[in-house]
């Protein structure tokens, strides 16, 4: 019997509806023996999430404040779980020991962590499976980082114990023994750390979405779903702006080598994303996988003649940029030139000391900042196999009236950068979508 560890978000266990769906979707699969849940998120757009009520009751205690109106809303939100389920764990005794805490001051950590806590509890309940808290089997060192190897170690031999285990996201303990939080989003991170300490076959992230899809879906109208996706590829989407999983939810998995399946809990027969790296082998539909982008860079453009001939130019520039404490994305450069591209914010308050230092460092004949810069990365592990990619995106963008402003391949044939006026960023996105997917036949 192989391990699935199936990670559920906050949308997904909002409600008891959703609870049944979760339960449905746990049980059609025998080897979905471990989950990880989110706290209950919004049932509707208008809807607040249970881990922001519980940051409010902190800040109430933390001034000094009654917290029991604002409790109030927390208990109606597991109560309308419970209740409608028909559980017999005894709700009221936990959330009055919640309470008691948040009020006597237990901290943000600690307040933020119940929301996760007692939705495992109810989960388990429900399930009729093990509840295994993070605390007794995640831990963060001195310095606030996850411990990996305790980590694994501990939780690994924990997990071994049990057939059927709940084990609530989000959170492990401090080198204190205290509970602490990961950054907001963290189940996400708890996934991937349990299926790893499982060593599970496949890492399952239901969410509220059929898997990452091939643009931005506030671009292009309706993109298709990805299929498969590497790790390596999904890196540079979401490095270019695509919003997928934390780069924290990925690397546990990855360096265990399991991959991961992104999958909609109200959807469960769409079959998702999955990323890992057997998809390096695989075809994938189309010769790339996904483009993604962001606007707002700008480009530090340094000319000096025969500057190919003098040794260490390039050192010295990026001497002057790290100096500043400005760290750079791209760095294209010509023979008598070199293009630096960063982002506009890092820039602010640091342009004309920065100017002056490439003077003093580089003496060139001019150096020029243009800001407004947009970037769009079109990737896929496809292109190497494929000619004339670049062509067919330079020749979208000529035709959408795009001007190209500049252009960036690393020897990786995994991703083509290029940058475009902020103002071009959405028409050149739809341009190289158009090319590839909308024109393209499918290469099954
Ligand atoms: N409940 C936490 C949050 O809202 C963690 C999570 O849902 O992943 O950020």
């Amino acid at each position: 019997m192989g391990i699935k560890v199936a990670k559920f978000g906050g949308s997904s266990l909002a409600s008891a509806e959703q609870f049944r769906k979760v339960k449905e979707i746990l049980l059609l699969d025998a080897d979905r023996r471990i989950v990880v849940p989110s706290a209950p998120g919004k049932r509707c757009s208008t809807d607040i999430k249970v881990t922001d009520l519980f940051y409010e009751c902190n800040r109430l205690a933390a001034a000094g404040k009654d917290i029991a109106p604002a409790f109030d809303r927390i208990r109606e939100r597991y109560h309308g779980i419970a209740d409608e389920l028909g559980l017999t764990a005894d709700l009221d005794a936990h959330l009055e020991e919640v309470h008691k805490n948040i009020q006597l001051g237990a901290g943000a950590d600690y307040a933020a962590s119940r929301g996760e806590y007692l939705n495992g509890i109810l989960l388990a309940d429900y399930m009729g499976w093990d509840f295994v808290d993070p605390q007794t089997g995640i831990f963060f060192d001195e310095e606030g980082r996850l411990d990996s190897a305790k980590t694994q170690d501990v939780l690994g031999a924990i997990l071994r114990e049990h057939t059927h285990a709940v084990v609530p996201g989000f959170y492990g303990c401090d080198s204190h023994g205290n509970v602490k939080t990961f950054s907001r989003g963290g189940s996400d991170i708890t996934g991937a750390i349990v299926a790893r300490a499982a060593n599970a076959d496949l890492y399952e992230n239901w969410t509220d979405v059929s898997g990452c899809l091939m643009a931005d879906p506030r671009i292009v109208r309706n993109p298709e779903p990805i299929a498969h996706v590497t790790y390596r590829e999904l890196r540079e989407l979401s490095y270019m702006g695509a919003s997928v999983l934390h780069e924290d939810a990925i690397f546990p998995v990855r360096i265990a080598g399991i991959p991961t399946n992104i999958r909609n809990t109200n959807d469960p027969t769409a079959p998702g994303t999955v990323i890992g790296y057997e998809a390096e082998e695989r075809d994938s539909k189309y010769t790339i996988t996904g483009i993604a982008g962001h606007k707002n860079f700008a480009i530090i453009n340094v000319e000096k003649a025969m500057m190919n001939a003098e040794l260490g130019f390039g050192r010295r520039l990026l001497q002057a940029i790290e100096e500043q404490g400005i760290s750079f994305e791209h760095m294209p450069s010509g023979i008598d030139t070199m293009c630096v591209v960063v982002h506009e914010d890092a820039l602010e308050g640091k342009k004309e000391r920065l100017v002056q230092r490439i003077h003093e460092l580089c003496q060139p004949d001019s150096v020029e900042i243009h800001s407004g810069l947009a970037l769009i990365a079109t990737v896929g592990r496809g292109m190497v196999r494929s000619k004339g990619t670049s062509a067919r995106i330079f020749n979208a963008l000529t035709r959408a009236g795009v001007n190209i402003r500049l252009i960036d391949q690393g020897s990786s044939e995994l991703n083509i950068i290029v940058g475009v006026d902020n103002l071009d960023f959405e028409v050149a996105t739809r341009a190289i979508y158009r090319e590839f997917v909308t024109k393209e036949e499918p290469r099954w």
